[in-house]
Formats: structure tokens, C-alpha cells, sequence
């Protein structure tokens, strides 16, 4: 019996995550669950799967959280605030962690998780993008296991010998190549992007997910965080991660090697997938999702990505080629510009502007310990509400 905590819970990705271990009442129960500011919906979800403990990260919540679970006669314990996400992760009421907060938020608990041994879930991309050195420093001390849930590198996982191989080249993989769907503008030249909005930015034509994601699968900055993301999980250098373009999104990602096979992973865009693989691993486990009918799918194709039209994507190749911290501060200037964006304040062609202007003003640094990096995000963060602001003055 696996015991869970699901961080992000009342997420996209917490849903799906629920979904499965609600399948399966005799491999999983519920260790903690937590939320970002949603109290009732948190408390839903308590009334549901009964965990002996659940967190509020904002701290002005856990009185209304306390009394709500009280309320519906729950014995579910309440915490609050940063530290209590971290104590959650590390802590005996769970022995497994699906990361699933969206952006650095999750950095804290991610690390925390790691550093205590646990099996780690990561479906939050952006503490592997932030943190990648510290991130293995802390699986390495906590001697746990991290199984990827972003579907690439969950495709990667499951075509890789043994998982995460220690040396790609002796284990004669020669090039990982990460699938993108293209996002709802592909297709489209510059100029018909201008005046695109936040709900058309949303509407992915084939995943349902967060608006953040959502956002950043549009401008492709998904995709650039995802090579960072399978740069720091498996090791390969950036000249052996490539991008192909496939709108159908049914291969999620593949892995050629020296001898010239090519291994994929496919399978409906349902995030549920990558969770019950990840959940039940080396098991294999119903998932809820139905099975791949390839005849009425008819094709697969692929293409390369348009570079020119969605920067975000060579930017993030140029942040990890830099090195150091230039992914954190990629990061922190795209979490800015797309809560920019999704707010109605910054055009969607200024968030690449954005995110170039911040990685220009702040040349990279070492990455040397959690505390100098979370100064750095903020820093970088100042300097791209900084630039927003001017840009938008002119
Ligand atoms: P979401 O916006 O639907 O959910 C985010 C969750 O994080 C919510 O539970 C929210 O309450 C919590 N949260 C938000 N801000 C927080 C904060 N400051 N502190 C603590 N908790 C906070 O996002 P999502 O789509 O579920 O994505 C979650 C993560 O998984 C992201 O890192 C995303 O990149 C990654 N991911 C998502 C998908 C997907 O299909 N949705 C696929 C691959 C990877
Ligand atoms: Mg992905």
C-alpha cells in the first residue's frame, strides 16, 4: 500500500493524479493533499479521500480551511503556508509525492521530497528547470527514486533501459527526441499572433490542462522548459534533444539509438497514463484511459518547429547552453509575462520579448544553493515586471 501526497491537488494535474488512485483503493490511500488558495475546493476533496492531513499555502486560509473540515466532521489535521508544503513532502504521512503545484512555487516541496527519500512524482517541470543541479544533489542525499509524469519524459522513462540510465552514450542512445503538439497557433506567422487572447491561448487542441502550461504550450516555452526538464532527468547535453512538431499527439516522445532503432511511447493525450505508470511502477496498472484505436487515427506526422515565429523555444536552448541559473531566470521571466498575458496586460508576442530582455540584463551565475538561486528568481522577476512596465509605457 502506497501513501500519497498529492501537492497541487485541486490542479489538472491533482485531478487526473485522484482519479487513478480513486481506482485503485487497494494499492493507494490519500496521505495529504494540498491547495493553493481554493479552501472549498480543498475541502471537497477531503470529504472525498480523508487524508489525515491537508495544506493551505496561503496562511491567511488555515482558520477557514480548519473550520470548513471541522464543519463536514473530518479529523483532517490543517497546516499552512511555504514551510508546512515542505514538512508535508518530507514527512511520515506520505511515502510517495506527486508534485503537481504549477511554477517555482513547487520548488520548496519538490527539494523537500527529494532530499527525505521519497518517491517523487515530478510533474512540476519548473523546480527541475530551476534547480536542476540542486534537485540532483537532493535525490542523490535522499537515495529516493523521481519518476517523470511530464508525458515526454514519462515516454522517455519507459524507452530508456531501466528507466534513467546513468550514461546515455554507454547505453548507446544517441538522440531523445521530445513530441509537441504545435499549441492552438500552429501554423500561424507572427503577425496573426498579435492581437491573439488568454482563452484562445487555452484552448489546446488536443490536452486539457492548467492555464499556465496552457499558455506556455502556445508559445512553445513548454516545450523549451521540457528539453531543459530532459537535460536535467537524463543527462543528455542540449545537442541531443531535439523537438519535433506532431499535432496529433499520440506519440509522446521517442529514443533513437546507435544502432538505429527508434523506440516511442503512444497512447491518448491523457495525463492519467503517465500518472498510473509512474504511481505503479514497474507495475502496470488500469488507468481509465481507453485504448489507442490506431486504423481510425489513420496518421502520424511530424515536423520541425517554427523557430522564427515561437521564440520562447530557441530561448530556452540559449538558457541552457548559458547554463547556471539562465533557466531560473527564463523561468521567473516567463511565470511573469504569461500572468501578464493571462491578466490581458502584455501582448502574447511580448512574452518572448520579455524572457530575452530579462536573460540579457542578468548573465548567468553558478548555481550554488537554494537560498542565493530563490533571490535570483525573485531578482529576475523584479526585472521583468520592470521591463513590462516600460515596454508597455512606450
Ligand atoms: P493547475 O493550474 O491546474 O494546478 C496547479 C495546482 O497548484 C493547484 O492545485 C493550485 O492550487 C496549486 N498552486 C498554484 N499556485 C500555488 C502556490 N503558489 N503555492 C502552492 N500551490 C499552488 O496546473 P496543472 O496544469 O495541473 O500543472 C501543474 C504542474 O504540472 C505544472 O508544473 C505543469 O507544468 C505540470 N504539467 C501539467 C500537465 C497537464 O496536463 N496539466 C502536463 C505535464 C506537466
Ligand atoms: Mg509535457
Amino acid at each position: 500500500m502506497r501513501t500519497i501526497a498529492v501537492l497541487g491537488a485541486t490542479g489538472s494535474i491533482g485531478a487526473s493524479a485522484l482519479d487513478v488512485i480513486a481506482r485503485h483503493p487497494e494499492r493507494f490511500r490519500v496521505g495529504v493533499l494540498s491547495a493553493h488558495r481554493n479552501v472549498e475546493a480543498l475541502a471537497l476533496l477531503c470529504e472525498r479521500f480523508r487524508p489525515p492531513w491537508a495544506v493551505i499555502a496561503d496562511p491567511a486560509l488555515e482558520g477557514a480551511l480548519a473550520r470548513r473540515l471541522a464543519a463536514a466532521g473530518l479529523s483532517t489535521g490543517t497546516a499552512a503556508g511555504p514551510e508546512a508544503l515542505e514538512q508535508a513532502a518530507a514527512g511520515v504521512l506520505c511515502d510517495t509525492v506527486i508534485a503537481a503545484i504549477v511554477g517555482a512555487a513547487g520548488l520548496g516541496s519538490t527539494l523537500a521530497a527529494a532530499r527525505a527519500g521519497k518517491r517523487l512524482l515530478l510533474a512540476n517541470k519548473e523546480s527541475a528547470v530551476c534547480a536542476g543541479p540542486l534537485l540532483r544533489a537532493a535525490l542523490a542525499a535522499g537515495g529516493g527514486d523521481l519518476l517523470p509524469v511530464d508525458s515526454e519524459h514519462n515516454a522517455l522513462f519507459q524507452c530508456l533501459p531501466g528507466g534513467r540510465p546513468a550514461d546515455l552514450a554507454a547505453a548507446g542512445v544517441r538522440r531523445l527526441i521530445l513530441t509537441a503538439s504545435g499549441g492552438p497557433f500552429r501554423g500561424r506567422r507572427r503577425a496573426e499572433l498579435a492581437a491573439v487572447t488568454p482563452d484562445q491561448a487555452c484552448a489546446h487542441p488536443n490536452w486539457v490542462m492548467g492555464r499556465k502550461i496552457s499558455v506556455d504550450s502556445a508559445t512553445l516555452m513548454n516545450k523549451g522548459l521540457e528539453v531543459i526538464e530532459a537535460h536535467v532527468l537524463f543527462g543528455a547535453p542540449a545537442a541531443c534533444i531535439e523537438v519535433l512538431v506532431h499535432p496529433q499527439s499520440l506519440v509522446h516522445s521517442l529514443v533513437e539509438y546507435a544502432d538505429g532503432s527508434v523506440l516511442a511511447e503512444l497512447g491518448h493525450p491523457d495525463m492519467r497514463t503517465a500518472l498510473a505508470c509512474a504511481l505503479a511502477w514497474p507495475q502496470r496498472i488500469e488507468a481509465g484511459v481507453p485504448a489507442l484505436d490506431l486504423v481510425s487515427r489513420h496518421a502520424l506526422t511530424f515536423e520541425q518547429p517554427d523557430c522564427a515565429t515561437f521564440r520562447c523555444l530557441p530561448l530556452a536552448y540559449a538558457a541552457l547552453a548559458a547554463g547556471g541559473d539562465a533557466p531560473a531566470v527564463l523561468n521567473a521571466a516567463n511565470e511573469v509575462a504569461v500572468a501578464g498575458f493571462l491578466a490581458g496586460s502584455l501582448p502574447f508576442l511580448m512574452i518572448a520579448d520579455v524572457v530575452e530582455a530579462v536573460l540579457d540584463a542578468l548573465p548567468s551565475q553558478p548555481v550554488t544553493d537554494l537560498e542565493t538561486l530563490v533571490h535570483r528568481d525573485l531578482t529576475a522577476r523584479e526585472t521583468a515586471h520592470r521591463i513590462i512596465g516600460a515596454r508597455l509605457r512606450c
